[in-house]
């Protein structure tokens, strides 16, 4: 799934082809990813609108318009936004494509159709309820501190949870647990003032990089251009199935399930018991 470094790896690269492109036509193949207005509505407010900018919050991409609505797409499990011409080939599982004057075409790939495009007033409505960005300057050490402040849930669940910290999924937190030496299963309010910096650090750190290699290609996530990012061979712990060994102590990696997500880590490196003393 595409997480922080992913989509924004997509705004970096897919901006420069857009903004202050016209959407001439829209084409869906698959009216359900329409979420919001009705498809009718959706076509009639969008094309015709000039594209003045695209931002990142969480893992949403969000384009201004002319008109001052903006269109909101979360790729969710497989989604991918591909760049080309009228001239290209049409990529297998597109489900729809934004046409834009200058000859660019967007495609939304998206093999397991849960990807979802909405064209809204207000921003807010969708981003409001989001956590803090993590790699904003306000996000510092003391900031992830309150989030996890008498959190009783296990640090797995709590850093995928979008209203807590807003962009981390399953790969970048099992990647940040593993870089802080922490258990996944820890609950949020049980870690030291120097464990939530360890964390905080390896958060960012963690981040930081998979945006230098531009993001993970794991699954389904292809970069605009159609190439793959390479984030996913720095991974220390996510997708290492089946006993993979530790690069630190040599311990097999081990999978655990914390509420419904595949979660990998070192038993060794990321002690459950801390016995603090
Ligand atoms: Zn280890």
């Amino acid at each position: 799934m595409p997480e922080l470094p992913e989509v924004e790896t997509i705004k970096n690269e897919l901006l420069p082809h857009i903004v202050g492109r016209r959407v001439t036509d829209v084409t869906l193949f698959w009216e359900g990813i329409v979420r919001q207005p009705s498809v009718e509505e959706f076509y009639s407010r969008l094309i015709g609108q000039r594209l003045t900018g695209l931002a990142r919050r969480g893992k949403y991409l969000i384009f201004s318009l002319t008109s001052g609505e903006v269109l909101i797409i979360h790729l969710r499990m497989t989604g991918s936004l591909l760049v080309g011409q009228d001239s290209s080939e049409t990529p297998k599982y597109t489900r729809a494509i934004i046409h834009l004057d200058k000859d660019i075409n967007i495609f939304f790939r998206d093999p397991r159709k849960f990807g979802v495009m909405r064209l809204v007033e207000d921003a807010n409505s969708i981003i409001g309820k989001l956590g803090p960005e993590p790699l904003e300057a306000g996000f510092t050490p003391q900031v992830l501190a309150q989030r996890l402040d008498k959190r009783t849930a296990p640090l797995k669940a709590l850093l995928c949870d979008q209203p807590c910290i807003a962009g981390i999924g399953n790969m970048y937190a099992d990647e940040a647990l593993f870089a802080a030496r922490v258990h996944p299963l820890r609950q949020g309010g049980s870690l030291s003032s120097e464990e939530v910096k360890h964390l905080h650090r390896a958060i960012q750190q963690v981040l930081w990089s998979a945006i230098g290699n531009k993001g993970a290609s794991t699954d389904t996530y292809f970069r605009p251009d159609g190439t793959l990012g390479t984030a996913h061979f720095q991974f220390q712990v996510a997708h290492r199935l089946g006993g993979e060994l530790c690069s630190v102590c040599g311990t097999p990696i081990e999978r655990i399930v914390v509420r419904n997500r595949g979660t990998y880590f070192c038993p060794h490196c990321q002690p459950l018991n801390t016995n603090r003393s």
